[in-house]
């Protein structure tokens, strides 16, 4: 997933479904359980499951899309491998009406749905009798987690409904009731109808063209042949069309947003060869990306086959296309190595920022590497200033805590730091062969930071003690701060830009400046860098230097609208309103909440005033927490459980 709080990137260059006789569960080979998931820091806090037991190894779907009543309904075909003296099994589910359980010759199974709590949902536990396949028969809350149903005025078309789901990292349970753990790796296929003219498409390879059922329905299949984590399940119904962009890759989106699209994701089929020349074969066959309606929670997130993606990385001119590199490096970490817990995080996250950031170098040259890379410390210090010691652990303790607790830049970019210090110490060459067998030993795995912790200390250090203990291997992975030895990069990465800021900051001319020849990392840290407390002429001088109220950068856009907020900037409260109302990324979204709520003399009233009508185009994963800020008065006080 790209980005929760703020990291900047860098480049000039973002039916009636029959259930119980549909014959949609193809068999396919139980995976052993895996030894992996006995390793003490692979014990999942987040899930109901016990995979040591009992678990499901393959997902058969068969739902029908309810745009009218804001659900899925239909079944779920789960194949489980069972230890000997097994006789339940247990699966996680939220809010979930389930409508029988049964064998697959039809008879009933006995089952129960626990209290379970809050955060994480309700587990099922149902008696196997023997069997080593169950039919779950269920309907999905309207308020699912997972799921976003936007209403055709929420789409770029304004004409049809659309949905689209995010399971990362706990929410698919909202639609899916299987064991939701990153470890549980499942292989997976689907039915789903849909009304015409809508179009679904999913994590997975297209299993053969869509077929009419009845006269206004459509019933598209699917087939996911790899083993995922069930996270990276997920599902887009809209009206969507699809432009291909190289031989393996390509777009889904709305017509009216095809064109940018396609143009600005058009260096997609050079960022997938180089990938595969740092970390092997790309083993997913496609490489398709979908853009989302505005209101997607995130820059991106990783789904296998199919990344999806936020439309507010289309600036125009590709320069925020390091979000299509993160995304893609998740084809290996992430989705082929993934972490077995989300303590573990940063497992996914370190790694694929490391990688972004190699990407970027092969696609874009040295210096978009080194100010990426530049950047990147500057989030982990930011990062490391601002929280607690224990959350400045990159293998953090959840324990009684939501997942999206430990989703702060640490895992990001503390992580990719870690990375980076230890190809220094290893040397570039060597750290990419070891790289590339962590990939290869794990392949459709999960993997822990004791498995990470293991495999450095005997690849890399030869299982050399003193080795180990002078890098600071155990402090890099279990300890909160930043060790001594971290690799900082360039520092001359923005020598010009660092310069022009003393200048701003001791009262030069913005217009004197080089804006218009710095790239988009440049524009970031000269935004981030600059003394944040400015006179109303100052601001106004700024943002007629440089265009800032009227850029089509959003990245650029965020940082204009902070400095407005802390100086109280009464001429950009319209665009930082058109801005609230018109996307809903949370990383855009919440710190210009914050910011506001925390000013109750000025920008305290100004939120109250937006919110209310943003709060329709958020995804739940955006609007949760702030519901918890008073900025709604229908709204206060109401449960929430994301942090
Ligand atoms: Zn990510």
């Amino acid at each position: 997933m790209f980005r929760l709080a703020f990291v900047a990137m860098g480049l000039v260059m973002l039916t009636g479904c029959s259930t119980k006789d549909n014959g949609a569960a193809t068999t396919s080979e139980p995976a052993a359980i895996a030894p992996i998931l006995d390793r003490a820091d692979a014990r999942d806090q987040h899930s109901y499951a016990r995979p040591l037991e009992a678990r499901v190894y393959h997902v058969a779907l068969d739902l029908d899309v309810d745009f009218a009543a804001e659900r899925v309904a239909g079944s779920a075909t789960l194949d489980i491998e069972a230890a000997e003296d097994a006789r339940e099994i247990v699966l996680d589910s939220r809010n979930l009406t389930i409508r029988s359980i049964t064998a697959p010759d039809g008879s009933a199974l006995d089952y129960s749905v626990g209290e379970g709590s809050e955060e994480l949902g309700q587990p099922i536990t149902v008696e196997l009798a023997g069997h080593e396949r169950i039919v779950i028969d269920y309907v999905s809350a309207p308020d699912s987690d997972a799921l976003q149903f936007l209403s055709p005025a929420q789409t770029a078309g304004k004409v049809h409904p659309y949905l689209f789901s995010q399971g990362q990292s706990i929410l698919n349970r909202s639609w899916i009731p299987t064991q939701d753990s990153p470890g549980i790796r499942q292989t997976w296929e689907a039915r789903i109808r849909v009304p015409n003219p809508l179009t679904a498409v999913m994590s997975a390879p297209s299993a053969g063209d869509p077929v009419p059922d009845g006269p206004d329905h459509r019933i598209f299949s699917f087939a996911m042949d790899k083993s995922v984590p069930p996270y990276l399940i997920a599902i887009a119904v809209g009206d969507i069309v699809f432009r291909p962009l190289g031989l393996r890759t390509g777009v889904w989106t709305e017509p009216a947003m095809l064109d940018a699209a396609a143009a600005e994701l058009a260096d997609t089929e050079r960022m997938i060869t180089a990938s595969e020349q740092l970390f092997g074969p790309y083993r997913w066959g496609r490489y398709d990306m979908i853009v989302l309606p505005p209101s997607f929670p995130f820059g991106g997130m990783e789904n296998p086959t199919l990344t999806f993606l936020t439309p507010t990385f289309i600036a125009g001119d590709k320069s925020l296309t390091a979000l299509i590199a993160h995304e893609l490096a998740h084809s290996w970490s992430g989705n082929l190595a993934t972490n077995a817990t989300w303590a573990d995080f940063w497992l996914n996250e370190g790694m694929t920022v490391y990688a972004e950031q190699r990407i970027v170098e092969a696609v874009y040259g040295e210096e978009a590497y080194d100010q990426a890379v530049s950047l990147s410390l500057d989030a982990t210090d930011g990062a490391l200033a601002e929280l607690e010691r224990r959350d400045q652990v990159l293998a953090v303790d959840l324990a009684g805590r939501h997942p999206d607790d430990g989703f702060t830049d640490i895992p990001y970019d503390k992580g990719a730091a870690f990375l980076r210090t230890l190809e220094a110490e290893v040397g570039r060459e060597r750290f990419d062969a070891f790289l590339r067998r962590w990939f290869d030993d794990h392949a459709f795995e999960p993997v822990t930071s004791s498995m990470f912790f293991e495999a450095v200390a005997e690849q890399l250090f030869d299982g050399d003690e003193a080795k180990i203990a002078s890098f600071g291997l155990r402090e890099w992975i279990y300890e909160p701060g930043l060790p001594e030895n971290v690799a900082r990069g360039n520092p001359e990465a923005f020598a010009e830009v660092d310069a022009a800021v003393v200048e701003f900051d001791g009262g030069g001319d913005p217009a004197a400046l080089g804006w218009a020849d710095w790239n988009t990392a440049e524009r970031l840290r000269f935004l981030g860098k600059i003394d944040t407390d400015l006179s109303d002429e100052r601001l106004a001088a700024l943002d007629r230097a440089f265009g800032l109220s009227a850029t089509g950068n959003n990245e650029i856009l965020f940082l204009w609208l902070k400095l407005a907020i802390a100086n109280r900037y009464d001429p950009a409260v319209d665009r930082l309103t058109r801005f609230l109302t018109s996307q809903g990324r949370r990383k855009f979204v919440r710190p210009l909440f914050v910011a506001l709520a925390a000013d109750e003399e000025w920008g305290l009233t100004i939120a109250r005033r937006i919110y209310p009508r943003a709060r329709p185009l958020y995804h739940p994963v955006t609007f949760q927490d702030l519901d918890q800020m008073g900025l709604d008065a229908a709204r206060t006080g109401s449960e929430s459980t994301q942090s």
